[in-house]
């Protein structure tokens, strides 16, 4: 891995460069790039245009790590809200994504879960669909687990993997197995050689066997959604090719992008019939996602840089 990213994903944990960074007007300029602003109602505003050029939307409000109960359940209940105002928008497809640790997970697991199963129970009542983010390789057996929990009871919940990770290929099998949906990403956090490949190139190989295997006759049974979550053009055609090749329709899997990430692409896609979805991010707890952002891609610095002077 280069060092950009390390620095980067070490930033990322940095409780001094949140507080003091995101005073900045140059950096908060550069990440309305990745952003439409902070409140659900920018969110929902691109989920409009979003939804006018064919392309659906998922929107997770940032934040991770909440330590305080209280503020875990006024972020639940912020997505009960938001799930809500979702059904009353005629005609928008728009699914929520949210973070376990964002639940309270770090300081009691069931209150999480308590949470986690409102929302459920919630997105279920609306016909919509709910979304599990991964967050780092220490908390993907107890996603896991409250997933498969969560799964037992209601039928549209998919959870994200990261192909980084030696583990995922038994992950996937036991996932898909049990008819939840999978939103396969490459993997965005600093992730020790014990437990992930370091190479970029063996996380690209991966997460195509991956792919190839979540497009498996059988492999979507009972429900299991195949989602590939990447910007990278090249695997997408591949994935694209390999798909008619084993005869899945282009209705029976998709894609998900970062809002702002790849938009050309976002819409030659659309315009091709493929399924896409762009996840729509928003809130003030911002800055570790961005920096995860701006690992994945030392070009953005420059685009940072650039906004210094705007
Ligand atoms: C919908 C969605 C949900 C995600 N959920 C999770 C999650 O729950 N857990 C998790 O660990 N990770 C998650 N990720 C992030 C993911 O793990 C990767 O870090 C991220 O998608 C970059 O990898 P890539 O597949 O796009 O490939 P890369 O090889 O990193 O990028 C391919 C190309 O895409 C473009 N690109 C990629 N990233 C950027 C960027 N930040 N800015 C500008 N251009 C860029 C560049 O042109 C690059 O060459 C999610 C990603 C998506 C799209």
């Amino acid at each position: 891995m280069g060092v950009g990213r390390t620095l980067f994903l070490k930033a990322s944990d940095s409780k001094w460069l949140r507080e003091h960074g995101t005073k900045a007007p140059f950096v908060r300029r550069a990440v309305s790039k990745f952003m439409p602003g902070e409140s659900f109602d920018d969110m929902l505003v691109a989920a409009r245009a979003m939804s006018v050029e064919g392309i659906g939307a998922v929107f997770t409000r940032l934040g991770e790590n909440v330590t305080d109960l209280a503020e875990a359940e006024a972020v639940a209940r912020h997505y009960l809200e938001g799930i809500d105002r979702v059904a009353h928008q005629a005609g928008l497809s728009c699914e929520p994504s949210i973070k376990l640790t964002q639940l309270g997970l770090d300081v009691d697991r069931e209150l999480a879960f308590g949470h986690l199963r409102a929302l459920a129970a919630r997105t279920h009542q609306a016909g919509n669909y709910l979304w599990i983010d991964m967050e780092q390789s220490g908390y993907v057996d107890v996603t896991l687990d409250l997933t498969r929990r969560l799964r037992a009871e209601f039928p549209r919940i998919g959870v994200c993997l990261q192909a980084y990770l030696f583990r995922t290929r038994e992950d996937l099998a036991g996932v898909m197995g049990r008819g939840i949906g999978v939103r396969l990403v490459k993997g965005a956090y600093n992730e020790p050689a014990t437990v992930a490949f370091p190479k970029k190139s063996d996380v690209d190989a991966n997460y195509l066997a991956l792919a190839q295997a979540m497009l498996a006759p059988g492999a979507g049974i009972g429900g299991a959604r195949p989602v590939f979550g990447t910007h990278d053009i090249t695997l997408i055609d591949t994935i694209r090719r390999h798909a008619t090749a084993v005869n899945v329709a282009p209705a029976e899997y998709e894609f998900h992008m970062l809002y702002g990430i790849q938009r050309a692409a976002q819409l030659r896609l659309a315009h091709d019939g493929a399924a896409l979805r762009v996840l729509i991010a928003y809130g003030d707890y911002w800055f570790p996602w961005y920096m995860r952002r701006l690992a994945e891609r030392p070009a953005n610095v420059w685009f940072v840089a650039r906004s210094l002077f705007r």
